[in-house]
């Protein structure tokens, strides 16, 4: 299974060849545009199309044995294609942009938010990202600031970096109970800003590829859940007056 979200997210279509369906029904692929739910991100759903033109509604893809594993998950009443039928494979853009959007957002956050990350969520209307952090912080701020990195349009880019490297700068990793994957023996590290001037930490999700595109965005609120942690919630639009 090729994960061509990994080199390429916004490759919304591709054909692929059915290799196997599993005992519920779900669907592997040789390659897949849709990504799996992982990291925080909620995997893609959309359709597959058959030569006949008819459809198989995918309601989500997440990972089976692996993270190479990936399995698309019919709707319900879907028919079941054959093995080694070929297929063209559409996700639901306008839904995977709002996530792409969102998922960038909260690598912005915690650009603007140093702190260790204890958990994250994105979703199609907001995100949230809890830090482990004590002090108190204005909403109003924080949003002024995140504006002001999509404002400034900085590139995003992946560059594959190796174990070792990883080892020797253990601070390019931000979350705290979540380490990336290891025994590949390279990791894909997501970057902002020309020469990863803003942020670079390891991430396999999805990206768009300069901030501006993130669009107006604003911290909800900001809640307290615990001595130790602030949980942010990060929506679409301008700050409402
Ligand atoms: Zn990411």
């Amino acid at each position: 299974m090729t994960a061509l979200f990994t080199d390429d997210a916004y490759l919304s279509t591709c054909e692929a060849v059915v290799t196997g369906i599993t005992p519920d029904g779900a669907i592997r692929c040789d390659q897949t545009c849709f990504y799996a739910t992982s990291g925080g991100q909620p995997g893609d759903t959309g359709f597959f199309e058959r030569a006949n033109g008819d459809r198989i509604a995918i309601a989500t893809t997440v990972t089976g044995d692996s993270k190479a594993d990936i399995l698309h998950v019919p709707a319900e009443d879907q028919p079941v294609p054959e093995i080694g039928e070929k297929l063209v494979l559409h996700i639901d853009w306008e839904r995977r942009h709002r996530l792409m959007r969102m998922h960038t957002a909260c690598h912005l956050l915690s650009v603007v938010c140093p702190h260790p990350i204890t958990g994250a969520s994105v979703s199609e209307t907001d995100s949230r990202v809890d830090f482990d952090m004590a002090e108190t912080i204005d909403k109003a701020e924080v949003t002024e600031r995140l504006m002001q990195l999509v404002r400034d349009n900085h590139p995003v880019f992946t560059r594959w970096i190796s174990e070792a490297e990883l080892d020797a700068n253990p601070d390019l990793v931000k979350s705290k109970n979540v380490r990336p994957p290891r025994g590949l023996g390279h990791m894909r590290l997501v970057c902002i800003g020309a020469d990863s001037a803003i942020d670079s930490q390891p991430c396999g999700g999805t990206h768009v590829s300069e901030t501006a595109e993130i669009g107006d965005i604003h911290i909800g609120k900001i809640e307290k859940k615990g001595r130790e942690n602030r949980r942010f919630r990060i929506r679409f639009g301008p700050a409402p007056s």
